[in-house]
């Protein structure tokens, strides 16, 4: 057992830790005024292969989930309002499934273009009747000779706008079978800029730089060629996938978090109160020292979670699927909460200096929040998720 970076692993995090402080964290106030992030950053990153960390070298790419989850916790640590680690990871943890259920078709036009930044990949799975129950899904796809038309609508989805801009789309589930079962949902490629597509975005409190928007389809006509996998198996690819994104989602807060501790670090170092600084505060140490725990015990596990990604997609895999989904779902329950109590912390050490926008703490809670609400699941579907695993499928407390 070896618990260090290899050569190449840290060469990539050195880099990527020298890109952002140069090119995204100087900006990620502007990114979170502006709403936006700007497209000569996106087109940077492309440039860079950050966006291929998880597309096959055929396609433009190259990398692994654990190379791809250095890169979001260097994210997450230069734009603590999140949106710059939301887009990076949306495209690179659904760029995974795509490449792994995509027809050959279907890769050759997109995956390239993702690769290079130029195209983003996001998904859309929630509905505003079904929400974390995601089987229960009433947008509807019919077969129409070489076609699939699809009818319904989505909410709260990342990228939407992007998509529009830049070019791209969303996997998106629907049901190919008649009934509320999620044996009868599939997964296509849905382009977000296609006749018979609505797109309202919503406002936010945080994470401004990335738009959620609802996406409303009305008779939208797609090959059928964007299906991804086995018609009726969308459910499933698209649970895939959710154990790819939320290793991610869990190194971004990871990122954020370090980023969230440092700033309180900085300043109880050199804020006095009653006569000396408040880092000689006993109950602020251990409150520091409490939160550092948590931190590198979540770290170390979201490193786990990726090299269990990375084995279970090589030939020689050992690790099964509960084992993966166990650890997901941990690392995902844990992250968000973690880096929020990083946050909350920070900004109670700032006091009031910490509620305006002066300073980056406040930006860093908006968008963690976004983690705790529900963006790639509610926090009690992790503890779900994990009950079932523990005590068998039989107890699923909703069926
Ligand atoms: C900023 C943001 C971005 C998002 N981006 C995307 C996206 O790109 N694509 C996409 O598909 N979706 C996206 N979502 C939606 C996200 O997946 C949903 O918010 C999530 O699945 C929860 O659904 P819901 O919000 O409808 O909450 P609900 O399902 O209505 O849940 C509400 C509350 O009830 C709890 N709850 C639900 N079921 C149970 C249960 N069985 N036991 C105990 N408690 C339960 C939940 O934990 C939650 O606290 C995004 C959400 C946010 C906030």
């Amino acid at each position: 057992m070896d618990f260090r970076l290899n050569e190449s692993q840290t060469l990539f995090q050195r880099t990527v830790r020298q890109f952002c402080d140069a090119e995204i964290a100087p900006q990620s106030r502007e990114i979170d005024t502006k709403q936006r992030i700007p497209s000569e950053l996106l087109d940077k990153m492309g440039q860079m292969g950050l966006f291929g960390t998880t597309i096959p070298e055929e396609f433009g790419g190259g990398g692994d989930l654990t190379i791809a989850t250095l890169g979001a916790m260097e994210m997450g640590r230069a734009d603590v309002s999140m949106a710059t680690a939301v887009y990076y990871l949306l495209v690179t943890g659904w760029s995974r499934i795509l490449a792994k259920f995509g027809t050959q078709e279907c890769k050759q036009e997109l995956l390239p273009d993702i690769a290079a930044g130029k195209k983003f990949l996001g998904i859309a799975s929630t509905e505003a009747g079904g929400g974390s129950d995601v089987a229960n899904l009433q947008t509807i796809a019919v077969r129409e000779s070489d076609h699939w038309v699809i009818n319904g609508s989505k909410a709260f989805i990342s990228g939407v706008t992007e998509a529009v801009e830049r070019g791209g789309g969303h996997l998106l589930l629907a049901r190919t079978t008649p009934g509320n079962d999620h044996r009868g949902i599939s997964l296509f490629y849905v382009p977000a800029k296609i006749e018979g597509m609505t797109v309202t975005p919503y406002q936010d409190m945080g994470r401004m730089g990335i738009s959620t928007c609802e996406m409303h389809m009305d008779g939208v006509r797609i090959p059928s060629h964007y299906l991804l996998g086995e018609e009726g198996k969308g459910f499933y690819h698209t649970m895939e996938g959710f154990n790819v994104a939320r290793n991610l989602v869990a190194a971004a807060c990871v990122g954020a978090g370090e980023r969230g501790l440092e700033m309180g670090m900085e300043y109880i170092k050199q804020r006095q109160a009653f006569g000396k600084p408040l880092g000689k505060f006993e109950s602020v140490q251990f409150e520091l020292s409490d939160h550092y725990a948590e931190l590198e015990l979540v770290k170390t596990m979201v490193m786990k979670g990726a090299w269990m990604l990375d084995e279970y997609y090589s030939e020689a895999s050992t690790i099964t699927a509960s084992e993966l989904t166990r650890t997901i779902a941990i690392v995902k329950l844990r992250a968000p909460q973690m880096a929020f109590a990083i946050y909350k912390s920070t900004m109670m050490w700032f006091g009031a200096a910490g509620y305006t926008k002066e300073y980056d703490v406040e930006m860093g809670l908006r968008g963690i929040m976004s983690y705790l609400v529900g963006a790639e699941g509610a926090l009690n579907i992790m503890r779900v998720i994990l009950g079932r695993e523990l005590l068998g499928k039989d107890f699923i407390p909703y069926k």
